[in-house]
């Protein structure tokens, strides 16, 4: 996974996991349709990665291919 860069501190942004309540990895759902979330992949659910900054601690989420 690329470097992450706080949009307004400027610095990296650390990976940082993200669980529900039982410890369960955090994914929506895409659906197969076009369109920006249906270019994630064949899968219909993505799994969300959360990057925080160590400054401002803004929590980024973004979605990643899950197969
Ligand atoms: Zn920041």
């Amino acid at each position: 996974m690329e470097q992450r860069r706080c949009p307004d501190c400027g610095v990296t942004m650390e990976p940082t996991p993200v669980r529900d309540g039982e410890g369960m990895k955090l994914t929506i759902r895409t659906g197969k349709r076009d369109g920006l979330l249906g270019k994630l992949g064949v899968s219909d659910s993505a799994r969300l990665q959360a990057v925080c900054c160590p400054e401002c601690r803004l929590v980024r989420l973004y979605a990643e291919d899950d197969d």
